[in-house]
């Protein structure tokens, strides 16, 4: 019993946080620097942060990743960081080589003051940018928001940096996936391509975190969105912002610079959002949609209709961001099942507000006091039949003997993630298929001899 000090009685709480629901702003903007090809992510702080930032990216992605450090002494907390921040631009584009230094402040840069935008022209106009080679900045200070708000921030920075408008409109969509899997950015785009539709993906994780085993180390992988990719970002005829919380802040600032129209949505995971990105896919490339991905539906509904029994009615309990959590609560109500709990530590006031309009009698909350320990207080008072979201709640699981379905981020001690998709109806089809795993295993470990069946 790890949490066996949980107690029953939920007290309302607005200064502390308990196991919290969220990790911290710069391990976002790590993520999408890394989606971003021959950029080397930098972490403008102690090496303890980048340290953390790092590992937890690579327990979650099973790849190594690649990050620098202004490794902050005490001198740089006094008197401010510029003069590390300097010196390391210059090293890394002298010893590593990348075509993109991605700078992040973290909380005690943030504390100082110290100011991204200054300090990367000072480094431009002392000649410590070769030609050619770019900076781009985001400030992400760990003491408000979440991963995904700075996830955000770096999309914002990148978009500013790169994007381009000449006076040719191209036929291409810009796609801001949100925070997902390299699984997910690849089906995203298979599924733009098999419509026909030309795309720019920023970020790009996929053939950077999933990167095939070759024998030979290679510090910056061959995926990544390009240099070329991103400055055609401003010649799109649309953009799709995927995840309200990850994505619109690059939407925005892509049609504030370039004019770009631009549709946010939720990530495409479920039948219903997946339904509504197709058809916003459609009509932004003035295309049909192809039979194969018709029948990609057809297959979902099918796994849908043949297992339902096994599905309806039964409870669930859900973490993690919210643009991961509103499709799928959606998606579990078309499961015919019942999202009972959620909680979010990223804030934000429209995520109960979607959830009032799903019009599901679900008991919710997010921002800093919606944790771990909050959700586990809600399944002691009335358990579910089923959890899902990251690693953390495996002690929740273990607890209270409840399954638990992997999805969301981090993802420490299981794989899988990485490789297979949950976006898309194909993302959906594996979706159901873990969820009926977990419930079915259940139904089987606990199942009397004379109602152990062989065929379900
Ligand atoms: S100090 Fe701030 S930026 Fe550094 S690891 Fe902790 S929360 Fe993240």
């Amino acid at each position: 019993m790890f949490l066996r000090h949980t107690p029953t009685e939920v007290v309302e709480r607005s200064a502390l946080t308990i196991n919290p629901a969220k990790t911290c702003q710069p391990i976002g903007a790590m993520y999408a620097a890394l989606g971003i090809h021959n950029c080397l992510p930098h972490s403008h702080g102690s090496q303890g942060c980048c340290s953390y930032h790092r590992s937890t990216l690579t327990r979650h992605y099973k790849e190594p990743v690649m990050a620098a450090t202004s490794s902050f002494t005490e001198g740089s907390s006094v008197f401010g960081g510029q003069a590390n921040l300097l010196t390391a631009i210059e090293n890394i584009f002298t010893i590593y080589e990348p075509d993109i230094i991605a700078i992040h402040s973290t909380c005690l840069s943030e504390t100082i003051g110290d100011d991204l935008g200054q300090i990367t022209n000072k480094a431009a106009e002392e000649g410590k940018v070769p030609a050619g080679k770019h900076l781009v900045y985001a400030h992400t200070p760990s003491y408000t928001g979440s991963h995904v708000t700075g996830f955000s921030n770096m999309c914002h920075g990148i978009v500013d940096h790169f994007a381009e408008c000449t006076a040719r409109r191209g036929r291409h969509v810009t796609i801001f996936p949100g925070w997902v899997e390299p699984s997910d950015m690849r089906e995203i785009k298979r599924l733009a391509a098999e419509m026909g539709i030309a795309t720019v993906l920023t970020p790009d994780t996929s053939d950077v975190l999933d990167a095939p085993m070759t024998g030979k180390h290679r510090m910056y992988p061959k995926g990544g969105t390009t240099i070329p990719e991103l400055k055609r970002m401003g010649d799109s005829v649309y953009a799709l912002a995927l995840g309200e919380w990850a994505s619109t802040a690059a939407a925005t600032r892509l049609n504030a610079k370039c004019g770009v129209p631009f549709q946010v949505m939720d990530l495409p995971i479920g039948l219903r959002a997946t339904d509504r990105f197709i058809d916003m896919l459609r009509r932004a490339g003035d295309v049909a949609v192809p039979a194969s991905v018709t029948d990609d539906r057809g297959r979902l509904l099918d796994l849908m209709t043949d297992m339902y029994q096994y599905l309806h009615g039964k409870t669930v309990a859900l973490w993690g961001d919210p643009d991961h959590l509103l499709p799928l609560a959606e998606f579990l109500l078309d499961l015919n099942m019942v999202p009972k709990y959620m909680v979010s530590g990223t804030p934000g006031k429209k995520f109960m507000q979607r959830l009032d309009e799903m019009g599901a009698d679900i008991k919710a909350q997010n921002g800093p006091c919606a944790d771990m320990f909050l959700m586990h207080q809600w399944i002691k008072n009335e358990p579910v039949d089923l959890l899902m979201g990251n690693t953390y709640g495996k002690y929740i699981s273990r607890d209270e003997d409840i399954p638990l379905v992997r999805c969301g981020f981090p993802i420490l001690d299981r794989v899988g993630h990485q490789y297979f998709p949950l976006v898309g109806y194909r993302g959906a089809m594996r979706l159901v298929e873990k969820m009926l795993d977990a419930i079915l295993d259940r139904k089987d470990r606990d199942a009397p001899e004379e109602s152990f069946e062989l065929v379900m």
